[in-house]
Order: structure tokens, then C-alpha cells, then sequence
């Protein structure tokens, strides 16, 4: 094909592929037509005089395909740090997660859930951070009742986004504010997205998700197992986020709850468990012989001191070809919707726990929190790396920033010392969504005005003030 013919180049890119021999291309170039990559290549292979419809000179900056967040809830941007710092992830006043917190919490899970206005606000700016920071794909991992607005809202920014529709269970063990549904209730609110895959090339598809930790009766598991096999869709939920409902599990099964998945045949290639801070020495074989995934979020376990970064076996998982992704969870329950934060976290910890400096390297996490997210969420054949044949998702990093030289290692760079700031241009599908580290699809400014105005509409409807933290404030 001659380059003429397709709609994007991109040229003089650093590019870092994440194909399967993770080749890295010095002077490289990318051609992508109709939201696919056509081309990629040294850029000593063009004709000079070929052009295509729009060129974008990366001027030997690092392009990568688009970061994938294996975990996030969009609900939440609103009452970002409405709590209390300090507080407990259990214990707070407000729901820092939809399911957690008091009664009074619960209050708010519900307007959050039921308000359109308030949705709306917080999955665009929830989704417009995202962009921003490079993440051009998402898995939302329950909660969201109001599919469709949440599609278009997603669109409105121009990222790809999984949905798993609203938190579905059938037991509840030891929450006073969540009303578990029964078996019946539960399987028909579960898979109310798969719908959106009917449509090849929607940017906004559908999985099997329930909520997970202990929330799930055997039947309710198997029956979402069952469903993503149908569907060819993953199944995720959340597992083992703390000792507390490990240990619960533990109780009500009788055995370790991954042993027991394992053996009742939930587990399987086309799983995907969000943190899994505890796993046991018994639930690491059922782990690596079922080939499932595993969201690791340690920003999420590390602001609650959860113990996640220190109990947790993703280091040892990951090295025996487990397959980790990376997730960044919900507003209150991480720095930020970056998953190169979450990347450069991860190997801070798995360094600071073995006390070993190679215990992970910046292309280990680089592989968690692109290729591995692909494939943590059931699109390994179309996103994560930079080949002929993928979706064009890419990230095009800036060639003007001090933590950015000397270009002696761009990998390291980007992980260690420039992160989400040397974001410059994201290509979703193709198409352009971020420009100068700005969306070039929304009023930026109105986004932000319109969720002061929803925060500080959520805190009068519960007569609640903004945190006042322990300075004196005039
Ligand atoms: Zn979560």
C-alpha cells in the first residue's frame, strides 16, 4: 500500500510496538486507515513524496499503543475527596466505592446511581482523565445502571470503554447496606451491556461483571462464567481485596475461595479478578493452571493500608507468565484515572517488598499496563500493541520536556521520570482525541464547572460539608 492511501502517519516515532517480539523501532512510523493500523515501520521505507491526509511529526518521541485500565468505576469523580482524609475505606461517611460506607452513604450510592445529571458529570470527567493520561481503553467494573448515557458519554470523549452494567449479587455477607438480589434477580441484571457487541466496531462493548468478594453464591458465579463463555466476553468481579473478606470466604466455603472457584470450574482463561491482594500458597496453582487475569491495583490497597502491595502475590504471578494487568479503581480509591501511575507504583512496590532493584523493570510494567490489559479484558486480537491488523490506539509522547532527556533510555523515561505529563497526542480508532495534552472533542472548562456544581449539589442533598481536614481555614 502506498502511503497516499491511508488516512494518518505518524513519523520520526520512537515506537514501542508490544508485539510479540517486542520490537522497538528507532525513526519509526505508523500508517493507520479507517481506525486500523496499516503500516508500521522504519521511516527510511517511505517515498519521500508520498503523503498521507493528515501527518503528524512525533519529532523522535516515544509512541505506544493506548494504556488499558483493567478496573476503574465511573460513578464516583463527584464526591472525589469528600471524605475525611484518613478515613477508612469501610468506615466513611460517603461512599468512596458505591457498595462501601454507612446508611448515609448508601443515601448517596442512590442518587449517584439514579441521577442522570450526576452520572453524566462524573463519567465524562472520569473518562476525559482517562484520555488525557493515555488511557485509551477501559473496563468499568460495575455500578452503572444507565448503560446508554454512559456509552455516550464515552463516545463524547472518544475512548474505547467495557461495560459490565450494575453491581450484581445474590448474598451479602457482611455489608448492612447492600441489598443482595436473589439468584434469579441477579442473573437477569447481569450481561445487560453484551447487547453493545453486536456492533463490530463500537467503541463501547459489553462483559459479564458481577460485584464480586464474597457476594456471589456458586450458582450466581457459574452462571456468569457460563454467560461470558456464551458470549465470548470475559467474566470479572472483585476478589480478595483485603484479608477481611478473604477470610470470609474462607468461612462460608470452608476452604480458600480460589481453590474452591478453581474446583466448582469458575476459573478460566477468560476471567478476570480485580485486586486479588490475598492469595494463599494453595490458591497460586488453581491461579496459574486456570490461565485467568488479574487486575492488580496497588494504588487502590496502598492510600487504605490495606497491605495489598506487601501480602499480595502479583510479583510472584506475573513471574510465572501470569497474566497482570494493572486497574486504577474509583476516584477515592486511587491517586488518579493514570494507569502509568499505577504502572510506576507497582514496580516501586515489587522493588521496596523483595528488596531486590530488578525485581520488575519499566518494560515489565509497560506489558502489564498494555498488551496484558488487552488481553485482561477479552481484546488481545485487537488492542494493546502497535501491528498491522490492530485497532489504531496510540499515545504519542512529548519531545519537549526536561524529565524527557537525555534520550538515553525513552522507556524508563516515561515510566520513571516524565509519566502522564509527556502525554501529548492519543489516536483512538483512528481518530484524534487528544491534542496537546487537551481533548480536542469537549469543552474541557465546562467539564470541570459542571462537576464543582454536581459536588457541592451532592453535599446539600446530604447536608454535609466539604472535609475541613486539620488546618485552620479563613
Ligand atoms: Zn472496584
Amino acid at each position: 500500500m502506498k502511503v497516499s492511501d491511508i488516512d494518518l502517519l505518524v513519523k520520526n516515532a520512537y515506537v514501542v510496538t508490544m508485539d510479540s517480539q517486542r520490537r522497538v523501532i528507532n525513526d519509526g512510523y505508523i500508517g493507520i486507515k479507517n481506525g486500523v493500523i496499516t503500516e508500521v515501520g522504519l521511516i527510511q521505507d517511505i517515498s519521500p513524496e508520498v503523503s498521507a491526509e493528515t501527518v503528524i511529526d512525533a519529532h523522535g518521541a516515544l509512541v505506544h499503543p493506548g494504556f488499558i485500565d483493567t478496573h476503574i468505576h465511573l460513578l464516583y469523580h463527584n464526591i472525589r475527596w469528600a471524605n475525611e482524609d484518613g478515613v477508612g475505606w469501610d468506615t466513611g461517611a460517603l461512599p468512596i466505592h458505591g457498595e462501601y460506607g454507612s446508611l448515609l452513604g448508601q443515601g448517596l450510592t442512590e442518587a449517584v446511581q439514579d441521577s442522570d445529571d450526576i452520572a453524566e458529570a462524573s463519567i465524562k470527567l472520569a473518562a476525559l482523565e482517562m484520555a488525557r493520561n493515555g488511557t485509551t481503553c477501559f473496563l468499568e467494573a460495575g455500578g452503572v445502571s444507565q448503560g446508554d448515557l454512559a456509552a455516550q458519554c464515552i463516545e463524547e470523549i472518544g475512548i474505547r470503554g467495557m461495560l459490565g452494567g450494575p453491581f450484581v449479587k445474590d448474598i451479602s455477607p457482611d455489608n448492612p447496606v447492600s441489598t443482595p438480589a436473589s439468584l434469579d434477580e441477579a442473573v437477569s441484571n447481569m450481561g445487560l451491556e453484551l447487547g453493545r457487541n453486536t456492533n463490530p466496531d463500537s467503541l463501547v462493548r459489553g462483559v459479564v461483571t458481577i460485584s464480586g468478594m464474597g457476594s456471589a453464591s456458586d450458582e450466581l458465579l457459574l452462571a456468569a462464567k457460563s454467560m461470558a463463555d456464551e458470549h465470548g466476553v470475559i467474566f470479572n468481579m472483585h476478589q480478595s481485596y483485603w484479608r477481611g473478606d478473604a477470610e470470609n470466604d474462607d468461612l462460608r466455603l470452608g476452604r480458600h475461595p480460589l481453590v474452591h472457584y478453581f474446583d466448582i470450574g469458575v476459573l478460566g482463561e477468560n476471567c478476570t479478578f480485580s485486586h486479588v491482594n490475598i492469595v494463599r500458597d494453595d490458591e497460586m496453582r488453581p491461579v496459574i493452571d486456570s490461565g485467568m487475569s488479574i487486575s492488580w491495583c496497588p494504588i487502590a490497597s496502598m492510600l487504605y493500608g490495606v497491605g495489598g502491595s506487601i501480602q499480595g502475590k502479583h510479583l510472584e504471578l506475573y513471574k510465572q507468565g501470569q497474566n497482570i494487568a494493572l486497574g486504577c479503581d474509583s476516584a477515592n480509591w486511587t491517586s488518579s484515572f493514570d494507569v502509568g501511575e499505577q504502572a510506576f507504583i507497582a514496580l516501586l512496590t515489587a522493588r521496596e517488598k523483595t528488596e531486590q532493584s530488578d525485581a520488575l523493570v519499566a518494560e515489565d510494567v509497560f506489558e502489564m499496563a498494555t498488551i496484558n490489559g488487552a488481553k485482561a479484558i477479552g481484546m488481545s486480537d485487537t488492542l494493546g500493541s502497535l501491528e498491522v491488523g490492530k485497532k489504531a490506539d496510540l499515545v504519542i509522547r512529548k519531545s519537549d520536556l526536561p524529565e524527557s532527556f537525555p534520550e538515553l533510555d525513552p522507556i524508563r523515561s516515561v515510566i520513571f521520570s516524565s509519566r502522564s505529563r509527556s502525554v501529548d497526542t492519543v489516536i483512538v480508532d483512528g481518530q484524534i482525541i487528544v491534542k496537546g495534552a487537551c481533548s480536542t472533542r469537549v469543552d474541557e472548562q465546562e467539564i470541570f464547572a459542571r462537576s464543582n456544581e454536581i459536588s457541592q449539589d451532592v453535599l446539600e442533598r446530604l447536608d454535609r460539608s466539604p472535609p475541613s481536614g486539620p488546618w485552620k481555614r479563613i
